[in-house]
């Protein structure tokens, strides 16, 4: 069997029919169907990555399947924490106090539901409000504490979530969201993400430090200054876990960047996603897709029937 991909932009043209050979694992030709081309992304993110190194079929279903997801609880309450964090440097510093900040949590909440309606669907059984109100309570708890690892009326963010981009020599983008810069007067930076959930267990602080390296070497390439310090901060367990980044680890992170990068386009190329079961596919959405759990991932790339309706999705 031919093996051939084309290579028109993701979400873009269609093309003459391929789909994969799932026996084969290859790319194949159908006559007559039309399909979405599916061509690496230009651009990789810490989270596209990171589902990558978790389960190559995973990100395929993210990125170039694009199934849809439902919101769950702990991810959206922690939209919700990041979006009071963020609101509360809005006030002068002497009123940034945790009473202040727990009273912004139900506006917070009414404005994720006006711009994210789907997350409406989490409560939908939930008549008498019970489960919304200790979701809530959760929600005041988680931001209490954060006024036990850090004083925001000590404060000034430089920037408070701060979308940065960035184009490495090899034509591979870098983009993502920093929660918090905090620049010193000496001009030293500090990268700050906070976390809803509890601290990593030391043999996968690694792991966590990741995203955080990946953003120093956004800044890095940007404003040519390697961040003094990353921070990552865990509302879930109250704990602060710091690392000062060299330039050596940057350029770590930027090579295997590079061959995450090589290894996507490869996948792409030649329709191998291949499943890589852990305990986190307890948290994946995609089980019913999945081979590990007797599913059957859709034909690749898509049919063009698939897209949504008025075209394909961008
Ligand atoms: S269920 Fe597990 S193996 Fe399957 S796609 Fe999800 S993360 Fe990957």
């Amino acid at each position: 069997m031919e093996t051939s991909i084309d290579g028109a932009a993701e979400g873009g043209a269609e093309t003459a029919a391929t789909v994969v050979d799932e026996a084969a694992g290859a790319v194949g030709t159908v006559p007559g169907a039309a399909v979405r081309a599916a061509t690496a992304p230009a651009s990789l993110s810490p989270s596209r990555a990171g589902d990558f190194m978790q389960c190559p079929l995973l990100y395929r279903f993210r990125v170039i399947d694009r199934l849809p997801e439902k919101p769950s609880e702990a991810a959206t309450r922690g939209t919700l924490v990041h979006a009071v964090l963020e609101r509360l440097f809005d006030a002068p510093a002497a009123e940034r106090t945790a009473p202040r900040a727990k009273s912004l949590v139900p506006g917070q909440w009414d404005r994720l539901r006006e711009t994210r309606p789907e997350v409406v669907e989490l409560f939908a059984d939930d008549p008498d409000g019970e489960r919304l109100a200790r979701w809530l309570a959760e929600a005041e708890r988680l931001v209490e504490r954060w006024f036990t690892l850090e004083d925001p009326s000590r404060l000034e963010p430089a920037e408070r979530e701060l979308f940065v981009e960035t184009e490495l020599d090899s034509g591979l983008r870098l983009r993502g969201i920093i929660d918090r810069v905090d620049v010193a007067p000496t001009g030293e930076v500090r990268i700050v993400d906070y976390k809803t959930g509890k601290a990593p267990r030391p043999e996968y602080a690694e792991g966590a430090l990741f995203q955080m390296k990946f953003y120093a070497l956004v800044v890095w390439r940007l404003k040519q200054v390697v961040p003094r310090r990353l921070q990552l901060v865990y509302l879930g367990s109250g704990d602060v876990l710091t690392y000062d980044p060299v330039p050596a680890d940057l350029e770590r992170v930027e090579r295997k960047l590079l061959a995450l990068w090589e290894a996507i386009r490869l996948a792409t190329e030649t329709g191998d996603w291949r499943p890589r079961p852990t305990k986190l596919c307890g948290w994946c959405d995609h089980q019913a897709h999945c081979p590990e759990f007797g599913g059957t991932p859709p034909p690749y790339p898509l049919p063009v029937a698939a897209a949504a309706p008025g075209g394909v999705r961008g």
